[in-house]
């Protein structure tokens, strides 16, 4: 499994010495039968936890009567799929893509065609420092990481980067250029750590947006979805974007992404300007459908809540005074636990106390469990995750050899 010499696989990932053969709820099953407590999700993916029966039921439902029939033709799972995602975001249309990167290329040429119009000639989005957008070359680009971007030159250019949660910054850039025409931004960012950003500067970047005809566009393609503890995590700061991104949990595991954009923005791609093969194909779409019906039949947005606050609690407890950790945050079941070093062993760690979780930005733990965690499911994960990090922060007694990094038999 991690061993890539004999894989038929580019060695794109670095992978963990375990494989799943099934899911249920919150659990993954290699092939011994030995169980895993999902911390992850499959990274911010299966919200409703996996294999969930109304998924299943439907798709097989849905396999027997269409899967796929082009956009040359009208799919009606795709209309009531639109009118429902911009009923919950405020927005007026939606453009259905197969991914997150997807979905961020999609509002990136709808900024450009904003800006265009506009007579603005080589249009700027403005970017954040530590940000994550997908990785196609253009998503690439507005990613705010050096090392994910190495190799890959030359990259499109249109990007104008400044520190994350730095409103004043941007209000500088607002002062000194005429051709920006877009802010994109996560709410809270993924990858670059968990990194949650004062309740002003949300609010900030839209009056910025309006004072200039900028289009504010939200990458809510980790934290949306119900995640956060709302539909979208920008709705806890109060405002309405012009263009939201999704993807990951959109179709918990089926492939699907979304660009929905309001007022003008949603005006602007027409006919011939962009497209996708299968975007919005009525698998997908009835995928999405299902997730969403069943977020609002569980009440899970309001359950993420909960349960974010359940295990941050328990972390709390577990952490506060430790020196090795530099703090805990969370919104919703975005949780991240920034370590005073990097980690790197610890996902490997982990999988010896049965669970999975991730380290991003080198020492933050990331937490992206399902929403639908029973309240006894939530303890005893936020109990493996803190035995392994307990492991990985124990310092090594004087001239005792390091722990040895624990395989997946115990
Ligand atoms: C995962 C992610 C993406 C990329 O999505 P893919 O489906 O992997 O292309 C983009 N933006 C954010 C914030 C993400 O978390």
């Amino acid at each position: 499994m991690s061993d890539t010499a004999h894989s038929s696989l580019m060695p794109t990932y670095r992978r963990l010495p375990v494989a799943f053969e099934r899911g249920e709820g919150a659990w993954l099953f290699d092939a011994a039968g030995e169980r895993y407590l999902d911390g992850l999700s499959g990274i911010a993916v299966c919200g409703l936890g996996h294999a969930p029966p109304a998924l299943a039921q439907a798709l097989a439902a849905q396999a027997r009567t269409l899967l796929h029939c082009s956009n040359l033709y009208g799919i009606p799972l795709a209309e009531t799929l639109a009118a429902r995602l911009c009923e919950l975001t405020g927005m007026r249309r939606a453009f259905f893509c197969n991914s997150g990167t997807e979905a961020n290329e999609a509002a990136i040429k709808l900024a450009r065609r904003h800006g265009h119009a506009r007579g603005v000639a080589e249009p700027q989005i403005v970017v954040f420092e530590g940000a994550f957008h997908g990785r196609t070359l253009a998503a690439l680009a507005a990613t705010g990481n050096a090392a994910a971007q190495a190799g890959f030159e030359p990259l499109p250019t249109g990007f104008l980067r400044v520190p994350f949660g730095d409103a004043e910054a941007v209000a500088t850039l607002a002062a000194t250029r005429q051709d920006v025409v877009a802010v994109l931004v996560e709410p809270v960012q993924g990858e670059g750590g968990i990194r949650i950003p004062d309740a002003g500067f949300l609010p900030a970047l839209r009056r910025l947006c309006d004072a200039h005809g900028w289009l504010l566009m939200c990458d809510e393609i980790q934290t949306g979805m119900g995640r956060s503890g709302r539909w979208l995590a920008s709705q806890h700061g109060g405002i309405v974007p012009d263009v939201v991104t999704l993807a990951k949990a959109l179709g918990n595991g089926v492939p699907i992404g979304a660009c929905l954009a309001a007022g003008a923005a949603a005006e602007t791609l027409g006919p011939g300007s962009h497209g996708s093969t299968f975007g919005g194909n009525p698998l997908a779409c009835r995928a999405a459908l299902t997730v969403l019906e069943q977020i609002e039949a569980q009440e899970l947005t309001a359950r993420a809540a909960v349960l974010g606050g359940r295990i941050a609690g328990h972390l709390h407890a577990a952490f506060a005074d430790h020196p090795g950790v530099v703090e805990i945050r969370h919104l919703g079941l975005l949780i991240g636990v920034e370590l005073a070093h990097p980690a790197p062993s610890l996902p490997t760690r982990a999988l010896a106390e049965r669970v999975l979780l991730n380290v991003t930005a080198e020492r933050v733990v990331r937490l992206l469990p399902p929403l639908t965690l029973t309240d006894a499911e939530a303890d005893e994960l936020a109990h493996r995750v803190i035995r392994s990090i307990e492991g990985v922060l124990a310092p090594t007694a004087a001239g005792a050899a390091p722990t040895a990094v624990p395989g997946v038999a115990r």
